[in-house]
């Protein structure tokens, strides 16, 4: 299960934050999800109620948002927005396997106390 390795990264990354700033427990996440990371927002909710119980983030809320993957097309150079990695440029149509943002979940805050 791909979300319910992504869930416990995300608690651990949390415990090491909090511990790194003296903070005793998460409030809330926001967590960043690109469009080509391939992550179900349900199952990662699911994963992350499980993952953090006895840990430091049991009260912590969980906020997604989606964000685009995009790129600079190596032909080119036009800014795209792709949704799959085998799209074409829509400028000048060539398909590349270009590297891109949007493709992994980023802890963008953390609210603790
Ligand atoms: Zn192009």
């Amino acid at each position: 299960m791909h979300e319910a390795s992504l869930a416990f990264h995300l608690v651990e990354l949390v415990q090491e934050t909090l511990a790194r700033h003296g903070l005793r427990r998460a409030l809330a996440l926001h967590v960043e999800v690109g469009a080509l990371a391939m992550v179900d927002p349900q199952a990662l909710a699911l994963a992350f109620a499980s993952a953090k119980q006895d840990t430091p983030c049991a009260q912590a809320q969980l906020q997604l948002t989606f964000c685009p993957a995009q790129t600079t097309c190596p032909h080119c150079q036009t800014l795209v927005h792709i949704q799959h990695r085998t799209e074409a440029c829509p400028s000048c149509g060539l398909y590349d396997g270009w590297p891109c943002v949007g493709d992994s979940l980023l802890l963008k805050t953390l609210e603790a106390d």
